[in-house]
């Protein structure tokens, strides 16, 4: 029988490869959660994946009703969720401005952060159910739900590349603070200017730090594995699609002749399948990251992204901005 995955953003780069990967096996029907369904039939014919092996659902991020509606729209769908995974993502490096959804939060913290921390919340439910129908049948064992969030090495300052500046820095969250107090247009979690690059960085570390503390909160109750990881530098992915043109050409080669950090959209979208259905990689709470020979291993956030007070702050603040209590 099928197992289920949901990715989100799965019409480009590594969530797209990810999918192929998974639906591949013949094992695993993926809903691709996206914004644009024509975009992502073109990449699902252009794979050749067969009709049963994927279905697409609507989901902006950057809407909380969108993520709202999702959900539903899964629940109706009869399906048992084994595996969520939070990759989606935006990176806005060389806006001089902010941009702010319809409720006035900057969108690499709405899309990145806020939007995957209601989504998985909300979700938590169903991956509940998908291990307890694994228990009561009768066929052999299902392998225990997993809820993945993609992080990154550059939201990690224990790494040459999370020292690049501008380096992450979550502060005491205090733009979070001062949006759970009503203001809107708040542009960083630290309370500083806007730097879209750091704000993309910093949404990573958001990131790393839910997972660590999904897992502090509910591992043990519901046997549900969580983890992050950072599958490489997959240079030539949309998520640059902002950057300069000239850092566009130069940034692959970078990475491919000098850090030595590249990786393809195939090798990346492999490795995230490994983390969604290798048995070796079942550990909640890890961080996986790979060694230049392809090989998976446990690897150690930075100070913050483990920080486990910053974390419990940030779920506290995060639930409230989502309406989740
Ligand atoms: P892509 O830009 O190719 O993929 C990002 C995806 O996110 C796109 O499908 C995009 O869809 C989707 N997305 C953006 N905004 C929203 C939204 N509001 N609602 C729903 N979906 C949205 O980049 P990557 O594949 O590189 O990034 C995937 C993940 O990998 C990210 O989490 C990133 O941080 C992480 N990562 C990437 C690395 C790299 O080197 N590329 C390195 C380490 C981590 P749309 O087409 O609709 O915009």
């Amino acid at each position: 029988q099928q197992r289920t995955c949901i990715i989100t953003g799965a019409n480009s780069g590594l969530g797209l490869a990810t999918a192929k990967a998974l639906a591949k096996t013949g094992q695993w029907h993926v809903v691709m959660a996206v914004r644009d369904f024509s975009r992502t039939e073109k990449a699902v014919k252009a794979a050749g994946l067969s009709k049963n092996s994927y279905s697409l659902m609507y989901l902006d991020l950057a809407s909380q009703t969108s993520i709202r509606q999702f959900v539903e729209q899964f629940r109706a769908s009869g399906r048992t969720l084994d595996t969520l995974v939070c990759n989606a993502a935006v990176y806005l490096p060389t806006a001089k401005e902010p941009s702010y959804n319809a409720d006035g939060v900057e969108l690499s913290v709405m899309t990145n952060h806020l939007g995957h921390f209601l989504l998985a919340n909300l979700m938590l439910e169903d991956l509940k159910k998908g291990k307890e129908k694994s228990a009561s049948s009768n066929g052999a064992a299902k392998p225990s739900p997993r809820l993945i969030i993609v992080g990154s090495i550059t939201g990690n300052t224990n790494t040459v590349a999370g020292n690049v500046p501008p380096k992450a820095d979550l502060g005491q969250l205090e733009g979070l603070e001062a949006i759970a107090k009503g203001a809107t247009e708040v542009p960083m979690i630290n309370g500083g200017d806007f730097d879209g690059a750091k704000a993309y960085k910093d949404s990573k570390v958001c990131n790393m730090l839910t997972m660590g503390e999904m897992h502090r909160r509910f591992h043990d109750s519901t046997g549900i594995a969580f983890s992050s990881l950072y599958p490489g530098c997959i240079a030539e992915t949309g998520l640059f699609r902002n950057h300069y043109g000239l850092f566009q050409k130069l940034f692959p080669l970078f990475q491919k002749y000098v850090t030595k950090g590249y990786v393809s959209e195939e090798e990346a979208g492999n490795r995230l399948a490994q983390v969604v259905s290798d048995p070796a990689l079942d550990k909640s709470g890890a961080y996986w990251s790979w060694s230049r020979d392809a090989q998976s291993f446990e690897n150690t956030l930075s100070d913050e992204a483990s920080d486990s007070r910053k974390a419990a702050k940030l779920w506290d603040l995060s639930e409230q901005l989502v309406g989740l209590r």
